[in-house]
């Protein structure tokens, strides 16, 4: 015997399965968006559609500074406005805006990549 709440647990199951796999493929087909990583660990993740300023703000290894970079989101495009490294290399580095582009502050190890933006290769493996 097959009981209605058999059926009603079978199509709930099957919904969520259908989520979880929709879902991954859905976010590659959005905006692009900016992965910030501080030292291997994920810092945040913002949309390059939405104009914003990030504040990447960390203490040095020996605990009596601070390191700073400023990651501007403007017109679709980030850069790093200003940054408390030495060599200003992250600074220097033009907009980044495709995705797989990244700019790199290997001083203050943070690291902002472009992921997303709706290639279809990325679906496809
Ligand atoms: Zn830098």
């Amino acid at each position: 015997m097959i009981k209605k709440a058999d059926i009603i647990l079978f199509i709930i199951i099957l919904a969520v399965g259908l989520a979880v796999t929709v879902l991954p493929l859905t976010r590659t087909l959005n905006d692009p968006e900016v992965k910030v990583t501080v030292n291997g660990e994920t810092y945040g993740v913002y949309p390059l559609s939405e104009d914003r300023t990030v504040e990447i703000l960390q203490s040095t290894s020996d605990g009596t500074g601070t390191m700073k970079n400023v990651l501007v989101i403007r017109d679709g495009k980030c850069f790093m406005e200003s940054a408390s490294c030495h060599n200003q290399i992250c600074v220097n580095h033009g907009p980044i805006s495709g995705r797989g582009q990244v700019i790199v502050c290997l001083p203050n190890k943070v690291v902002c990549e472009i992921v997303g933006g709706g290639d279809v290769d990325v679906v496809s493996g």
